[in-house]
């Protein structure tokens, strides 16, 4: 049974091979990529069993979508929608250090995901349930899949992760605000960057945030912070863990496997410390790659990164 079950869009992705703006570059490489099923690759990886649920449409990049994920040892749920097509993300770099990302989403097969798609048992059996704001975002059948999903973990004690991921490209922050704080207050463990947890708490510092999201029961906010690390606010208090020094070449992505890091470790009764140490370096292997999921690394990975030089491995 899976220990690890999510739900969202996974779109096709292609981005420009040499570094370029997409006026100008003349070859595209393809992929796949989506929030969620990030993590579940990412999961899979560091040896979770995982369930990732999707709409795709009746097409060879739906197809690709599909066969990509399944092949990373996720299990699929794929519906594949005839009425509407696979999303299509475009990744530019168009200078060394700055990448920019174009969706091509809007009804899409994805964006049509709905609370009539969740297969009974699928939630109540895994351990924790996944979210990330963006299927809320993109559509109201997606953010209602996810309110069904949650009320199915909550009633059968499964656990909630929800990772804000706001993107303003989906919608103002105004907008965004209420959904997405809407969200967190049913989860018990709640990621993002800063910016985003002040968008949970109007402005309040993360320390207060934190407190206010624990009177609705969320039990650790962990606030993603790039270069620097991360920080996780629990009832505990505040334990911080600095970032691993890496040559970044692409950042999208680091966060899907910070939460697959931290989820992992979660569920192998690591502490709050534990976690966020390898939370922090799957974010920074992430960085490494071009790919927004390619990199993300194993068990075995992570203990010869992890492993301070000279140290014997394995
Ligand atoms: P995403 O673009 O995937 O949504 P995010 O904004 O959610 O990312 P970040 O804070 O950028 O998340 O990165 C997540 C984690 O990845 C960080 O907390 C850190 O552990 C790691 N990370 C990100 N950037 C770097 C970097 N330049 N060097 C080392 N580690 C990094």
């Amino acid at each position: 049974r899976p220990r690890v079950v999510t739900l969202g869009e996974t779109m096709a992705l292609a981005r420009t091979v040499e570094t370029g703006s997409l006026r100008h570059v003349s070859s595209l490489a393809l992929g796949i990529g989506g929030a969620e099923s990030n993590v579940a690759i990412a999961l899979s990886r560091l040896g979770v069993d995982v369930s990732w649920l999707g709409r795709v449409g009746d097409d060879p990049l739906g197809e690709r979508v599909l066969r990509e994920i399944r092949a990373e040892g996720v299990e699929v749920l794929g519906i594949v929608d005839p009425d509407a097509p696979t999303g299509l993300m475009l990744k530019e770099r168009a200078t060394a250090s700055a990448t920019s990302v174009y969706y091509y989403r809007s009804a899409s097969a994805g964006s049509r995901l709905s609370p009539g798609d969740l297969p009974d048992g699928w939630v109540e059996g895994a351990a924790i349930l996944h979210i990330c704001g963006i299927t809320a975002l993109v559509s109201e059948s997606g953010h209602a899949a996810l309110t069904a999903a949650i009320d199915r973990a909550k009633a059968a004690g499964v656990l909630v992760s929800f990772d804000v991921n706001f993107r303003s490209s989906l919608a103002s922050a105004g907008d965004a605000a209420p959904v997405l704080r809407g969200l967190a207050e049913q989860a018990d463990i709640v990621f993002g960057g800063p910016e985003e947890a002040a968008l949970l708490g109007c402005g309040e510092s993360p320390e207060d945030i934190a407190e206010q999201l624990r009177g609705s029961g969320v039990s650790e906010l962990v606030l993603k912070q790039g270069a620097l690390g991360a920080t996780a606010f629990t009832g505990s208090g505040a334990e911080e863990s600095p970032g691993f020094l890496v040559q970044a070449v692409d950042t999208v992505g680091a966060g899907d496997a910070f939460v697959a890091g931290y989820l992992s470790a979660y569920l192998e009764g690591r502490t709050v410390a534990e976690r966020l140490v390898r939370a922090n370096a799957c974010g920074a292997i992430a960085c490494t790659s071009p790919g927004d999921w390619e990199a993300n690394p194993t068990l075995r990975d992570l203990k010869r990164f992890i492993a301070p030089a000279g140290d014997p491995v394995n």
